[in-house]
C-alpha cells in the first residue's frame, strides 16, 4: 500500500500522490519518530550560582530533572547594564513537572525563612 511520508495517510493500490500533501507516495512509511521530547520551562530565576545549585539539589532530591542553566548577560566594564533585572540563570524544570516543583521550591524558601527567624530569636 502506498503511503503519504507527510500525512502519513494510506491509499490505494494506483494512486501516485496526495491530495492533499502534493507529495509523491512511498510504499513504506519511515519510522516513526517516538523520541520523548519534554519542554523544558523556566521555574524560577536564581539571583547566583550557589543558591541555582541549592533549588536544584532538592528538586533532583525529589526525583525532578532540572537544569540549571546560566544566563547570558552583558557587561560593560564589570557591572551589569540592568541591575534591575540581574539574575545569574535561570532554573528549568520539565514542563508536566512544574506545578510539583514549584511546590517543593516554595517549601524549600518558607523553610529557609524559618530557620532565618529561629536564628534572629536566639540572638
Ligand atoms: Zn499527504
Amino acid at each position: 500500500m502506498p503511503f503519504c511520508p507527510k500525512c502519513r495517510a494510506e491509499y490505494i493500490e494506483g494512486v501516485e500522490e496526495c491530495p492533499d500533501c502534493q507529495v509523491l507516495l512511498v510504499d513504506e512509511l519511515p519510522p516513526k519518530e517516538e523520541t520523548e521530547y519534554v519542554e523544558m520551562v523556566e521555574l524560577e530565576k536564581v539571583p547566583d550560582e550557589v543558591s541555582g545549585v541549592m533549588m536544584k539539589g532538592i528538586l533532583v532530591n525529589n526525583g525532578i530533572d532540572a537544569v540549571l542553566k546560566a544566563a547570558k548577560i552583558p557587561w560593560y566594564d564589570g557591572i551589569a547594564s540592568t541591575w534591575s533585572t540581574y539574575y545569574w540563570g535561570v532554573l528549568l524544570v520539565p514542563e508536566d513537572e512544574l506545578e510539583r516543583s514549584r511546590k517543593i521550591l516554595d517549601e524549600y524558601l518558607k523553610s529557609l525563612e524559618n530557620d532565618e527567624n529561629d536564628d534572629e530569636t536566639k540572638c
